[in-house]
């Protein structure tokens, strides 16, 4: 009798999935199919790391220092293996690629002090803080490295370990960035696990886990939290979001319309926090639709290793469909296609860049997420109606409101339901400022210092004595070696 063995096992007798490039359509390559089992011997390994790693902040932050140098000097590697699996422009992706380096600089310079509780009781008080042991990072495919970095590297500047799981639709980049990173950190600081469900449940899951850090859609987030609350641990979610664009009556149509357009369709419509729905004034809306349809047929949509493509394919099979169901159905409610509005005839995912008009308010494609190159477009006649459409669904991510008065603007925005509201520009971030969804689009608060202290948790300590001074500016910048600016040669934080 002879025995069939399974393409999806390895030579070494490991179980590999393949990578699709969705430029083509075609698997080009395989990666690990972790088994749910091998996580504990994963998550020991990163504990153990862990009590070594958590104890010398100079050290660590010299050593993020290190990566960050190592990751940019990988970029030849990274940003092609990163286009090749997500489809993104190959400038994209080695903006992406600089993205996390920077990501890994600001968290190494970043210390989170000590904060004196100043009460007036005769006694010394004060917050230390400390680390939580392993971190499960749990990221999608839309950006897999920045977000990866978005997680890891305040989590590790904070003195925990992190085991990082791709999506199995972009595992190769991770990857590869992790040997990077791990090539200057001390062994099991960072594992990567690459597979298919259940890892990812059974990692957020899992006992030795105290921080679940997760990037996704909602349904899996709740999934997350579920799992992630059998061990109580810390959860932090980013999800999904529904961003609405308010244009007042001022607004300068053609003088916005490029920043608008590539706020709704970078990185091929698939971020969290692009614009995905535009109300305009009933008055300018001809003119809104057509300035954003005009840029929607002059975009070159190719592979993007293409120099000349400045669009690229969606990412994965599913997410097309959802592009097509969600078009469809708005066409089937009585939208009208002003640009693009079906999948491209050739190999590959591609859609065509799409404007809807004279779409109903209550199609899918404006109340859910869509999360394509799509972009419903709605007119208005009163403004209080266009700002409660615009906080009118479950998401609370982002939102933007354009016009020439910029105070007028600011106070509309003010009354936007989200976690970053612009004026006049839409998913522009620093890394130093806080990232957090309101609603379904999240639990917790990434970036900026607010990022480090959701990677550490409190510790006071308390004895008799005269009250300490008012702390200063917190947290603090490090020295370009890893120190703070007053400190003795590395300190050792107690364990
Ligand atoms: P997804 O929720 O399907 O998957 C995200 C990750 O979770 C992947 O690694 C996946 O393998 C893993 N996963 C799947 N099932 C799991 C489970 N039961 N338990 C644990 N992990 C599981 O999302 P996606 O399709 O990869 O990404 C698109 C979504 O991500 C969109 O909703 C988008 O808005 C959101 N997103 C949010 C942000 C943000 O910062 N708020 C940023 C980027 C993307």
């Amino acid at each position: 009798m002879t025995i069939e063995v399974s393409r999806e096992v390895s030579e070494s007798g490991d179980r590999r999935f393949p990578v699709v490039d969705p430029a083509t359509g075609e698997p080009f390559d395989e990666a690990r199919d972790r088994r749910s089992r091998e996580l504990d011997a994963v998550v020991v390994r990163a504990h153990h790391a862990w009590r070594t790693w958590r104890a010398d902040s100079a050290a660590r932050s010299a050593a993020l220092l290190a990566a960050a140098d190592a990751v940019a000097a990988a970029a030849g590697d990274l940003a092609p293996l990163l286009t090749r699996e997500q489809g993104k422009p190959l400038a994209e992706s080695h903006a992406e690629v600089a993205r996390t380096a920077a990501r890994l600089r600001y968290f190494a310079a970043l210390d989170p002090g000590v904060h004196p509780i100043v009460d007036g009781r005769p006694v010394r008080s004060e917050v230390r803080w400390r680390s939580l042991g392993p971190v499960a990072a749990i990221v999608p495919w839309n950006f897999p490295l920045q977000l990866a970095s978005a997680k890891f590297a305040p989590a590790l500047a904070a003195g925990n370990t992190v085991v990082l799981k791709p999506s199995p639709f972009t595992p190769l980049a991770t990857q590869l960035l992790g040997s990077v990173v791990s090539s200057v950190l001390p062994e099991h600081v960072l594992t990567v696990v690459t597979g298919r469900e259940p890892l990812g449940a059974c990692l957020a899951s899992h006992a030795g886990i105290r921080h679940v850090t997760f990037t996704g859609s909602v349904p899996t987030g709740r999934a997350v939290a579920r799992g992630a609350g059998a061990s109580l641990a810390r959860v932090t979610l980013e999800l999904g979001g529904n961003d609405a664009a308010v244009l007042l009556d001022d607004v300068d149509v053609d003088g916005i319309a490029d920043r608008l357009f590539q706020a709704a369709f970078r990185n091929c419509g698939q971020v969290c926090m692009a614009i995905k729905r535009v109300y305009a004034p009933a008055r300018l809306y001809a003119r809104v639709v057509e300035a954003l349809a005009e840029r929607a047929r002059a975009v070159v949509v190719g592979p993007g290793l293409d120099p000349g493509s400045r669009m690229g394919p969606v990412n994965n099979l599913p997410q097309l469909a959802r592009v097509e169901r969600y078009t469809a159905r708005a066409l089937a409610d009585g939208a009208r296609a002003a640009a693009g509005g079906r999948r491209l005839d050739r190999p590959g995912y591609f859609f065509a860049p799409t404007i809807l008009a004279d779409v109903p308010p209550d199609s899918p494609v404006v109340t859910e997420e869509q999360f394509g190159p799509v972009l419903p477009v709605l007119a208005y006649d009163n403004l209080d109606e266009a700002v409660a459409a615009a906080n009118g669904t479950g998401f609370g991510l982002g939102g933007s409101v354009w016009g020439t008065d910029l105070d007028r603007a600011e106070a509309v925005a003010e009354r936007l339901e989200c976690g970053t509201a612009w004026i006049n520009h839409h998913a522009e971030l620093s890394l130093a400022q806080p990232f957090a969804g309101v609603k379904d689009s999240g639990v917790g608060v990434a970036g900026g210092p607010w990022g480090l202290y959701g990677n550490l948790r409190p510790f006071v300590v308390h004895r008799p004595g005269a009250s300490a001074e008012p702390a200063t500016e917190q947290p603090r910048d490090r020295e370009p070696d890893g120190r703070r600016p007053d400190a003795d040669p590395p300190s050792r934080e107690r364990p």
